[in-house]
């Protein structure tokens, strides 16, 4: 069986073919600048094919349309027809407290989906497009949502709700959602696995770090508390989201900078983070680089950023009665070596103990943690479009 995902946004969409026999992909990419200038598609074949395709892609619509004439392209396409795929897993960043599990994809349910979009006014909507072209052009083909919420959906009320006016929850859903729900699930199922144990008798710690980060505590198998909140925007320090500050910050600048909402929301989500604490960039990379070649404030950025995983570790273990494993994930949770040792530094009271031999890796499914530890801590490479895949087959079979 073939399954198409999607990630749909505003003016990208990332993409992935598996074969879901094998769960090898045989084709994936990215269109990216849609409606914008210099718009292109970038698509890699199972034979190590790779085209960049630059054309003008005014609509989702036609960037999908492109897609499909590649994929069956003679040269190097990996379908004979657009009907062996038999449904399309859309990523959707929004369920609300609705949709706790994936879903088949009706009118009635995408009116559903699309009554929530003011929880997440960026997302939401670039995700029903993606839904609504591929209907479009595979009217006979079913579409499945996957929501990046659903997992946390087993928190209870005392993580999930904030010390706020009761009515905004039961008027605007003010509450906890969660977000990354596909990836923590997702690694802290194969931390189980390559431990060896059973999930559900597990605390598990997962840290999925990249350009948005957040974590989760996975207790016996179900999300008890994660950092994001009401938006994404909550918990950790990211590439350019601010994470955790008092609230009061929030009307204190507005003021003393003379903002709109949108205004100080754009500098929350798009220019604090790492961009904002180093001066530098939101990338990790850049912001280590400097820091070595003597740059105090993207030192500086880095220790604010490791302090607030560690921060989360501590609270984490707390509220679970105990750690029996911690999971890196993400590009930064994946990579990042020094990152990681100076997350765990001090952790040895948790019996959190780094083999810096091991730790001495990027992007493999490796245990980093000394063979005696207590605690395992792991690095699992995530796969949320393989997620997507499999409950998008599960669905549909
Ligand atoms: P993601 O959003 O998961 O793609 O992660 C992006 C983040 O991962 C960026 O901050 C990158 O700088 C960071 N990253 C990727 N590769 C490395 C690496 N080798 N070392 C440190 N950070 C990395």
């Amino acid at each position: 069986m073939k399954i198409f995902v999607i990630n749909c946004g505003s003016s990208s969409l990332k993409y992935k073919v598996f074969e879901m026999e094998t769960e090898n992909v045989l084709a994936e990419g990215i269109i990216e600048r849609i409606g914008i200038a210099n718009s292109f598609l970038k698509y890699e074949n199972n034979k190590g094919q790779e085209l960049k395709i630059e054309a003008e892609i005014k609509t989702h619509k036609a960037g999908i349309q492109l897609l499909i004439e590649n994929l069956l392209a003679a040269e190097h396409g990996v379908l004979e027809s657009m009907d062996q795929i038999k449904a399309v897993g859309h990523r959707v960043a929004h369920g609300g407290e609705k949709f706790d599990s994936s879903i088949l994809l009706n009118e009635e349910i995408l009116a559903e989906v699309e009554a929530m979009s003011d929880l997440a006014p960026l997302h939401t909507p670039a995700n029903l497009m993606g839904i609504r072209v591929c209907q479009e052009l595979m009217p006979q083909t079913p579409q499945v949502g996957v929501f990046d919420t659903s997992f946390h959906q087993t928190m209870p009320e005392k993580a999930y709700l904030y010390a706020l006016p009761y009515e905004y929850y039961k008027k605007y859903g003010v509450r906890r959602y969660g977000f990354h729900g596909t990836s923590h699930g997702y690694v802290a199922q194969k931390a189980a696995e390559l431990l060896d144990q059973d999930l559900e008798e597990l605390k598990i710690i997962t840290c999925h770090l990249g350009n948005g980060a957040s974590m989760a505590a996975v207790k016996n198998g179900k999300s008890i508390d994660t950092s994001m909140g009401f938006t994404p925007l909550e918990g950790l320090v990211m590439g350019t989201r601010c994470g955790d500050i008092d609230p009061a910050i929030v009307p204190f600048i507005m003021e003393k900078e003379d903002l709109k909402p949108a205004e100080i929301d754009n500098i929350l989500n798009k220019k604090s983070g790492l961009a904002g604490a180093s001066g530098v960039s939101s990338d990790m990379r850049d912001i280590e680089k400097e820091a070595e070649a003597g740059n105090e404030q993207a030192e500086l950025a880095l220790e604010i950023f490791n302090y607030r995983v560690k921060k989360y570790i501590g609270a984490y273990a707390a509220v679970m009665g105990g750690v029996d494993a911690v999971v890196f994930t993400a590009g930064i949770g994946e990579n990042a070596i020094e990152t990681r040792t100076e997350i765990l530094k001090g952790l040895e009271y948790l019996g959190i103990e780094i083999d810096e031999q091991a730790n001495n890796c990027r992007g493999e499914e490796k245990i980093i943690s000394s063979a005696d530890a207590k605690t395992k801590v792991m690095v699992i490479p995530t796969n949320e479009e393989l997620v997507i895949a499999r409950d998008t087959k599960n669905i549909v079979s």
